[in-house]
């Protein structure tokens, strides 16, 4: 097969240009199953939630106090009602509120029929049976509505969402045991080049350890994706495009780092173009020119750059919003922020850099950002050290300390 972007002439995609294609290449996984609650963190819904109960399911009291009729109330007037019972969080008051009484309750506990309002414990005297309300007690407060915080019936989740914490415990509010998500995308990703060794090995001269594998483990690590890591291949190419084969096989989506270039031991686009379609394979961002997107198959492909930085910065800005958008997941704006930067940056027109930064806010909430160090795309240390890139724009030939850049902060925790 011809290679139409073999000449180095083929013109650089723009990020956003690729974002696009990626955005036409691909489409969710059909896939669904069916599972319990607990195991929802992080997954995709498919299918949305609507609230089999109200919540909340009874009136009742947002204080510890006492719930009183507003009838029995006069305006600023003292008043005294007659205890007569107590209604605790999990066991109601059952008896009747007639006029000219009221009942001791806790918050949480339901408020009794007759009652429409809750005045605070601190706010009252209490003489035995007798209970003093002030002349400025307000009536028909601190009772929490049923319903008012969702309504049986509406919707409690909307699909596509990708689930957190508080929209489990949303769900388990209402009583919702079971869910419906898509299943887990299934990626698989493995390393390329001849000079990488594995932790625990002696490193011999023109060796390096394999930073890459480690480095995508953790970017994966996403309840919605299930993950296998396929280990180094040598820079051979028949043992190379058996390899992309069989994972093409296997996996929704294939990963590779390293060999993408144009050196004499690049072969992942030359494969790709023999054993699978090429969409893209060169985007003007810096690190990360060459990134090769393309399919085996039903199985879409990242050929990613063999230095780390670069691994990192193609992951975030390419592969990651593929892979949620692959899995179902809707779409997430990265948060950008404008900030004074503090430190000179060297930077040549013709490609968006993502140079690494630190980012910092005043007293006065403005913020600043630094150069976190060198910025070559072999340095993780200042990948390490930083918690942002600073986004000069293609045609940027440079920045002065004190100008304005643009800044996107990052969490690589996860
Ligand atoms: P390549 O694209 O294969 O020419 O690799 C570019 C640079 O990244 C070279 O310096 C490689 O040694 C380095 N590199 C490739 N793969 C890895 C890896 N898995 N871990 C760390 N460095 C790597
Ligand atoms: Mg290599």
């Amino acid at each position: 097969m011809s290679d139409p972007c073999n000449q180095e002439s083929s013109p650089l995609l723009s990020i956003e240009d690729a974002l696009d294609k990626i955005k036409t290449a691909v489409s969710p996984v059909s896939g669904t199953e069916t599972l319990n609650l607990r195991l929802g963190l992080g997954r995709i819904l498919a299918a949305s939630v609507y609230a089999p109960i109200n919540i909340p399911h009874d009136r009742n009291s947002a204080m510890d106090g006492y719930a009183f009729s507003s009838c029995d109330w006069t305006d600023a007037q003292m008043f005294t009602l007659r205890l007569i019972g107590t209604s605790w969080a999990g066991r109601p008051f059952l008896g009747q509120l007639q006029a000219g009484e009221c009942v001791r309750i806790f918050t949480g506990a339901v408020v009794p029929t007759h009652a429409d309002s809750v005045i605070m414990q601190e706010q009252v005297q209490v003489q035995q049976q007798t209970i003093h309300f002030p002349a400025d007690t307000r009536i028909l407060q601190n009772i929490r509505e049923i319903g008012e915080d969702v309504k049986q019936g509406s919707c409690l989740i909307a699909e596509p969402k990708k689930l957190s914490a508080v929209d489990l415990g949303l769900l388990a509010s209402a009583g919702v045991e079971q869910l419906s998500v898509k299943r887990q995308l299934k990626i698989a990703y493995f390393s390329t080049g001849d000079e990488l060794t594995a932790l625990g090995l002696p490193l011999e001269s023109g060796k390096i350890y394999d930073s890459n594998r480690t480095l995508l483990g953790g970017l994966l690590v996403d309840p919605s994706y299930s993950v296998v890591d396929l280990g180094v291949i040598p820079d051979n190419k028949q043992l190379l495009e058996d390899s992309f084969i069989a994972a093409a096989k296997n996996y929704d989506v294939l990963i590779t780092t390293g060999g993408v270039s144009v050196g004499e031991a690049d072969f992942v686009k030359e494969i790709l173009y023999s054993c699978g379609d090429v969409n893209f394979w060169k985007i003007a961002i810096k690190p990360g020119k060459p990134l090769a997107f393309g399919k085996i198959g039903a199985c879409h492909f990242f050929g990613l750059p063999g230095n780390p930085v670069a691994v990192v910065v193609t992951f975030q800005q390419i592969v990651a919003p593929a892979l949620r958008q692959l899995s179902g997941a809707p779409f997430v704006q990265p948060l950008r922020l404008t900030a004074t930067c503090t430190t000179t940056l060297k930077k040549v027109p013709g490609r968006q850099e993502y140079q690494r930064g630190i980012l910092s806010q005043d007293e006065n909430g403005e913020f600043f950002v630094a150069s976190a160090g060198l910025q070559g795309s072999h340095i993780l240390s200042s990948l390490s050290q930083s918690g942002c890139y600073i986004v000069l724009p293609k045609m940027c030939a440079g920045v002065q300390a004190g100008e304005r850049v643009t800044v996107e902060p990052f969490n690589l925790l996860i």
